[in-house]
């Protein structure tokens, strides 16, 4: 399994990541491409824009963020 799987704390901006459903700190990363058709349904064109999504271990909850 890619190491970016494995569950564990995350730090953004030097903030730990908390979940804000259930309060976990541990979380699993994926990349998603913004551009990919089924976002699309959302109504908001993303110019090849990726976004990592944080993804809490325990609830699964999804956190976004978009690089600039
Ligand atoms: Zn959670």
């Amino acid at each position: 399994m890619a190491k970016q799987l494995e569950s564990k704390e995350r730090y953004i901006q030097e903030k730990k990541l908390e979940c804000p459903i259930c309060k976990n700190d541990k979380f699993w990363t994926r990349k998603t491409l913004m551009n990919t058709p089924g976002m699309t349904l959302f109504g908001i064109e993303w110019a090849n824009k990726s976004a990592t999504n944080y993804i809490c271990d325990t609830c699964g909850h999804v956190l976004w963020f978009v690089e600039k």
